[in-house]
C-alpha cells in the first residue's frame, strides 16, 4: 500500500469530518480537522475584540495577530479523540458553537488567514499518511493528492443533522430554521469567496450522502481508499 493524502472537501455539515475521522482510524492515518483550525482563528478574534457586535472584521489587527495564534491538536487525557488546541488551551468545545459557526466563513475569507493556515497545513502533509477535511483541500492545499472526495447533501438534510447535534449537545436554544440559515448562508460565502472558494476538485470524487447510512458511507470511502493506495 502507498502512503497517500486523503482530501475530503464539500458543504458546511455534510458529515466529512465524521467519515474522515473515522476512515484514518481505520486506516492508521492521522485526522486533520481543517475548518476547526479556522474555526478556533475565529475564536482567538472574537476574544481579542477584533469582531464588532455587527460583525465587523478587524483585517488588519487579525492579519497583525496571525504569527501569534498557534493551533494544534492533542488528545487530552483519558480521551479517545482529539482536540484543538489554541496557544495550549483546549477550546474544542468553544469553537463548535452557533457563536463562532456565525463569524468563521467571514475571517476564513481573509487572504492572509488563509495562506497562514494553508502553510500549517501543508506540514501535516510532509510525510502523507493524513486524512484532511475542509473546502480547499483537494484544490489549493493538496492538489496533488493523490484520493479527492467532494461531498454532497441539501442543505436541509445538513441543517437536521446539525441540529440533532446540537440538541444531543445540550443546546436547545437554537432552531432548525436558524441552523439552515447558517448553512446557507456559510455556503454562500464559501463559494463566492474570491481566496480559494469552494468548489470540487476536477479529479475529485463525488459522493452524495444524503440517503447513505453511515455504515455504507465508511465502507465505500474504505474501498475508494485501497483501490487507490493500492494502485
Ligand atoms: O468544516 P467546518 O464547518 O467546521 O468549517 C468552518 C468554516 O471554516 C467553514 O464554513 C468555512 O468557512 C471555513 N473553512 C474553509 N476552508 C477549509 C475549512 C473550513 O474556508 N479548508
Amino acid at each position: 500500500m502507498k502512503d497517500i493524502i486523503i482530501a475530503i472537501d464539500g458543504y458546511s455539515s455534510s458529515g466529512k469530518s465524521t467519515m474522515a475521522r473515522q476512515l484514518a482510524a481505520a486506516i492508521g492515518y492521522a485526522y486533520i480537522d481543517s475548518g476547526a483550525m479556522y474555526r478556533a482563528v475565529t475564536l482567538h478574534a472574537m476574544r481579542q475584540g477584533m469582531i464588532s457586535p455587527d460583525g465587523t472584521l478587524d483585517t488588519q489587527a487579525l492579519t497583525r495577530a496571525l504569527p501569534h495564534i498557534a493551533i494544534d491538536f492533542r488528545v487530552p487525557q483519558g480521551e479517545t479523540a482529539s482536540h484543538t488546541y489554541l496557544n495550549d488551551t483546549d477550546v474544542e468545545q468553544e469553537i463548535r458553537t452557533m457563536a463562532v459557526s456565525a463569524h468563521v466563513s467571514p475571517v476564513a475569507a481573509v487572504p492572509d488567514v488563509r495562506h497562514a493556515l494553508t502553510e500549517m497545513m501543508r506540514r501535516y502533509g510532509l510525510r502523507r499518511r493524513i486524512v484532511m477535511d475542509g473546502r480547499d483541500i483537494g484544490t489549493t492545499v493538496f492538489p496533488d493528492a493523490e484520493m479527492k472526495i467532494f461531498v454532497d447533501a441539501s442543505p436541509q438534510e445538513r441543517a437536521r443533522r446539525r441540529h440533532a447535534e446540537l440538541i444531543a449537545k445540550g443546546n436547545t436554544d437554537t432552531s432548525y430554521e436558524e441552523v439552515l440559515q447558517n448553512i446557507r448562508q456559510r455556503d454562500h460565502i464559501d463559494r463566492t469567496r474570491s481566496e480559494s472558494p469552494l468548489r470540487q476538485a476536477p479529479d475529485a470524487i463525488i459522493l452524495n450522502n444524503d440517503n447513505l447510512t453511515p455504515d455504507a458511507q465508511a465502507a465505500w470511502l474504505l474501498e475508494k481508499y485501497r483501490q487507490i493506495a493500492d494502485a
